[in-house]
């Protein structure tokens, strides 16, 4: 019998026992558990006051440059699946770094789920960071590694218990299609299903948000179609999906909200569109 798999049930439950027993102290335990229940609760009466993701005026600049975010000011809401294009040099992938705190906003704030992203402690980034699933244009699979072996190293390298990685890790690969494949190592797979390797790998930390910077960079039409259809279903088993591209089948197959990035800004934010740039 197939196994309905709710990711964002999974999801909850897990990132709470997870965060649970990443604490160090147990006043420690105590206090954030509570603060993070309390938070969760308001989102839930009040969802407009804590999206998932919240850019407050955000400027990035590089050392001597202009600015390659300027002033962006938007949200994201749970459950969304938002498309961001724009030239190369727009301001994309700076916006995801910001994302996925590997770099910090010049100006203004970034707010994941509430958090503001500038005062996340080093040693807190790895569980801010298990809470998006990245997936880029560039495979980056372990080749000695089989489908199962490498979804499940994501899971070994945070010492999670073999019992685990034996149920969720064929389960995540079902839901990408692979679940017959298991066995078979990357040369093995077309770019396609190596890319769903890669989607499963950064679904297999149940994150709150997948973030896909040109997931079909190095696919065919049909493969890039098929992660598209991936993203979608995954949105809608809940996970907020966040997917750059630039190319126009492809965001015009998603047809959800788009943001269109020029010189840093947002020059459109249209929800449900085509593929256009301004
Ligand atoms: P996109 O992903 O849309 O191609 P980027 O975010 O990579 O855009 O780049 C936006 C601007 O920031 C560009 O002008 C780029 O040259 C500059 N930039 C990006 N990364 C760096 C960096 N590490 N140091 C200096 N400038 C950078």
């Amino acid at each position: 019998m197939k196994v309905i798999y709710n990711i964002k049930v999974l999801l909850e439950h897990k990132n709470k026992m997870r965060k649970v027993k990443e604490k160090e102290t147990a006043e420690e335990k105590f206090q954030e558990t509570r603060d993070e229940v309390m938070r969760e609760e308001v989102a839930t009466e009040v969802g407009e006051i804590f999206p998932i993701l919240k850019f407050d005026h955000v400027v990035k600049t590089y050392k001597g440059d202009a600015a390659a975010l300027d002033d962006l000011d938007f949200e994201i809401k749970e459950g969304e699946f938002v498309t961001l294009v724009g030239h190369s040099g727009a301001g994309k992938s700076t916006l995801l770094k910001l994302i996925y705190a590997e770099e910090v906003a010049t100006e203004g704030e970034v707010y994941f789920n509430g958090e503001p992203l500038s005062r996340i402690k080093k040693r807190k980034l790895p569980y801010h960071r298990r809470k998006i699933g990245m997936v880029f244009q560039d495979f980056k699979l372990l080749p000695k590694k089989t489908a199962f072996e490498n979804v499940a190293y994501a899971l070994e390298a945070c010492g999670v218990h073999t019992n685990e990685i034996m149920e969720d890790v064929p389960q995540i690969l079902d839901i990408v299609g692979l679940g017959d494949k298991m066995k078979k190592f990357p040369h093995q797979l077309s770019g396609g299903e190596q890319q769903r390797i890669v989607l499963a790998r950064a679904l297999i930390h149940k994150p709150m948000v997948i973030v896909a910077d040109e997931p079909t960079g190095n696919l065919d039409p049909d493969s890039s179609a098929e992660i598209v259809e991936l993203l979608l279903k995954v949105n809608k088993l809940g996970t907020t999906v966040i997917l750059a591209s630039h190319d126009r089948d492809i965001v015009d197959r998603a047809s959800r909200r788009v943001i269109v990035l020029e010189k840093g800004k947002i020059i459109c934010d249209d929800a449900k569109s085509k593929y256009r740039v301004c």
